[in-house]
């Protein structure tokens, strides 16, 4: 899957900062801008962006009337906005829903819950996505979403370190396949420290705990490596 771009516009330079290294850290590209003018010149520009993060408070155009034009654009009619405001500004949260923003965060405001709001309005704006079958596995009661870097069982979500949630993407995308240590080592490119033969053991017993009731699936096949049972 393609990144999703992310415009932040946002005056306030530590802020605008928090929020690109958070979106970063989740997989997102950002773009930031500090005024509503330099935004609209951008998404006028060719490129495709998926979702605007709008402060409201502005020097020159404000939120509001940038808000306005926005959905002037043929291309963005539909983007979602979510505005970023103090507490105190309550009027102005809802004359930015009127305007046509989606949501609202409130400053300050949790990374955690600010990825959560965006990811909620990708999910909204672009139906279907989860169902992309090269961006998701089912398998026996496990849900491995690579899109939303989720695995849920049953339904219940269960957190998983980046290691574990590999292993189980390489395991879930080849049932019954054996995978070598070595195989497993090459797949666990993204923590950028080595990754030893010890941390594949220990990643795979602690991904067997958290799958709890699923673990079985799981097999040690003896003097080759591991892989999940093809038939669960
Ligand atoms: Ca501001």
């Amino acid at each position: 899957m393609s990144k999703e771009t992310i415009l932040i516009v946002e005056d306030e330079d530590s802020i605008a900062e928090l929020i690109a290294f958070n979106l970063k850290k989740n997989g997102y590209d950002t773009l930031r801008v500090d005024s509503g003018e330099k935004a609209l010149k951008l998404l006028n520009s060719p490129g495709k962006i998926s979702l605007v993060l709008l402060d409201l408070m502005l020097a020159g155009m404000d939120g509001l009337d940038f808000c306005k034009k926005l959905r002037q654009m043929k291309k963005y009619a539909d983007i979602p906005v979510i505005i970023l405001t103090a507490r105190s500004e309550e009027s102005d949260i809802v004359s930015g829903l009127e305007f046509g923003a989606n949501d609202y965060i409130t400053k300050p405001f949790s990374p955690r819950v600010l990825i959560a709001r965006i990811r909620a309005q990708l999910r909204r704006s672009t139906p279907g996505e989860e169902e992309d079958a090269s961006d998701s596995y089912e398998y026996a009661g496990i849900r491995l979403s690579r899109a939303f870097h989720e695995v849920s069982i049953e339904e219940r979500p269960i957190d998983l370190t980046s290691n574990e949630f590999s292993i189980l993407d390489l395991f879930m995308s080849s049932p019954g396949r054996v995978f070598s240590r070595d195989a497993i080592i090459l797949a666990l490119h993204g923590d950028g420290y080595p990754v030893t033969d010890r941390a594949v053991d220990v990643s795979i017993v602690n991904l067997r705990r958290k799958l709890g009731g699923k673990s079985h699936l799981i097999e040690t096949v003896r003097g080759v490596g591991y892989r999940v049972k093809k038939n669960p």
